[in-house]
């Protein structure tokens, strides 16, 4: 398996929308390889998830997997999730304030508005219609991976701009205030 360049905020890969990936693409052997690849360039960068611009590949492919992650410990675990052309719908209008971060957005952070609830239906790696529903921490997560596909980064949605933190800043200033809140949340949901 390779991994993969991320590609960096500034790369007008990451603000193009990526292109719907038909059923017959997506059984190549090129293609799997390429989910394999995606999926080992995750790892390797310890994210929670990942899509496929952010490899330079604009096509609607996103994998998500959380499994006491060394990014965001305080994060419920997800288990390996690959998406092809996901639809994402909220299903509440209640939302929270999630502190995101981005492998393509090195060394930055801000608290960006997440609903608590989303429907999520897309392809499997074969070709099979999947449902899901997401909560919480892990809603977020997912809504951050779509928004990939859409040319969208996390900055984009911070609101407020004072919000920004360095990693470093984040442990040090940030984190416990925030880790309190996610507890709470993540109990609720
Ligand atoms: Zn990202």
């Amino acid at each position: 398996m390779t991994i993969l360049k991320i590609a960096h905020i500034g790369n007008p890969v990451l603000r193009e929308r990526s292109r719907e990936l038909p059923r017959e693409e997506l059984a190549l052997p090129a293609t799997q390889t390429f989910i394999d690849d995606l999926v080992e360039t995750m790892r390797a960068a310890n994210g929670a998830g990942i899509a496929a611009p952010q490899v330079e590949h604009p096509i609607r492919v996103c994998v998500v997997h959380v499994q006491k992650n060394k990014r965001y410990p305080y994060m419920p675990d997800i288990p390996l999730t690959i998406m092809v052309n996901p639809v994402l719908t909220p299903s509440t209008s209640d939302t929270f304030e999630n502190y995101e971060g981005c492998l393509s957005v090195p060394n930055l952070r801000g608290v960006v508005e997440r609903f608590t609830r989303v429907e999520l239906s897309y392809l499997d790696r074969r070709g099979v219609e999947t449902k899901q529903t997401l909560r919480g921490l892990s809603a977020g997560v997912f809504q951050h991976e779509c928004d990939h596909l859409d040319g969208k980064l996390f900055v984009d949605r911070v609101r407020d701009t004072t919000s920004l933190t360095t990693w470093a800043d984040f442990e040090q200033f940030h984190k416990q205030a925030f880790v309190d809140k996610m507890t709470a949340l993540v109990a609720r949901e």
